[in-house]
């Protein structure tokens, strides 16, 4: 079984308890507009070009097939993307890391071998592997093979995800899944649509379900400026979750602008991305509304 993935980071330690492996997936079915993962979002290969790194060595004009790659009339150099087809070409040749491919096909054997790598340091760091992305969920059949294994090996397993899909499509995959990393935006659902592309009922209705399995759950909130960051989204959020039965904490995330750059390397316009970062103040203010219903709560 092949998943379509974009990076496997070992060493994590933001993505759950402990030291980790995160599985990154590409492919996503909300438009979260501060989304610092730009190249999560597509569930196609995409080529990355950072043009500060181009020394205009030509190598990607000689073997670009399509001839997506020129030198314009001003004498700059151009990458036209609607000329290309992913072959790959270019980013092999390309000796500047001016070009990048973003996703690749990969084996659940592959996974598995880089997963375990790091099976010590699971095990005395509490860690394990998480499927991350991107919406792992959308890949269920590949999260479940890896799952099924490395829960085989004694890793723990958690599943980062929004949750928007079909709830049996969690309950196929939730047998061998420790930990659930549920990403909730708002409460309201019109500004979950205007701020993700889609209405909250079927996410709020799988964190119900979920909270009634024997999986432990960390709910995490992205605190994004004018769309999110109120206390009373986060006094809602509060009421709705605070009788999940195996809720270890809330994590309240900051919106941070790493991302942004990211955006013109792929062709895509940042404008929608961009917003301030909340203070600690006010993150300590929002985080309160979840410790006064005695709900553990940190700010990352
Ligand atoms: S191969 Fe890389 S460095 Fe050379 S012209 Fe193309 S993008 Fe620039
Ligand atoms: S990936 Fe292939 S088609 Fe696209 S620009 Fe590079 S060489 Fe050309």
């Amino acid at each position: 079984m092949k998943g379509f993935v974009f990076n496997i980071q070992r060493f994590s330690i933001n993505d759950g308890p402990g030291i980790r492996t995160t599985v990154f997936v590409k492919g996503c079915n909300l438009r979260c507009r501060w989304c610092h993962n730009p190249e999560s979002i597509s569930p196609k290969q995409e080529i990355q070009y950072f043009p500060e790194k181009c020394v205009m060595c030509g190598k990607c004009m000689e073997v670009c097939p399509t001839g997506a790659h020129f030198i314009n009339h001003f004498g700059e150099k151009v990458f036209d993307r609607s000329k290309c087809n992913c072959c790959g070409l270019c980013v092999q040749n390309c000796l500047y890391d001016a070009l990048i491919q973003v996703g690749s096909y990969m084996e659940a054997d592959e996974v598995i071998e880089t997963v375990k790598k790091d099976i010590e340091y699971y095990r005395n760091s509490g860690g394990g592997v998480t499927f991350s992305g991107g919406e792992p969920m959308l890949q269920k059949e590949f999260v479940k093979e890896v799952f099924d294994r490395t829960k085989a090996l004694g890793i723990h397993n958690a599943l980062d995800t929004a949750a928007n899909v079909p709830w049996g499509d969690l309950e196929y995959v939730l047998p061998s899944v420790d930990l659930v990393l549920l990403d909730l935006k708002a409460m309201d659902s019109a500004v979950h649509q205007q701020a993700t592309g889609v209405p909250n009922e079927r996410i709020l209705e799988n964190a119900v379900k979920l909270s009634q399995k024997e999986v432990d759950i960390i709910v995490r909130i992205p605190v994004v400026p004018g769309i999110n960051d109120t206390e009373g989204n986060m006094n809602k959020t509060a009421e709705f979750i605070k009788d999940f039965k195996r809720l270890a904490r809330v994590e309240l995330l900051p919106y941070h602008d790493m991302g942004v750059d990211k955006y013109s390397s792929l062709g895509k316009s940042a404008n929608e991305a961009v917003f301030e970062t909340p203070s600690r103040e006010k993150m300590e203010k929002l985080a309160a509304c979840f410790s006064k219903h005695n709900i553990a709560v940190c700010v990352e």
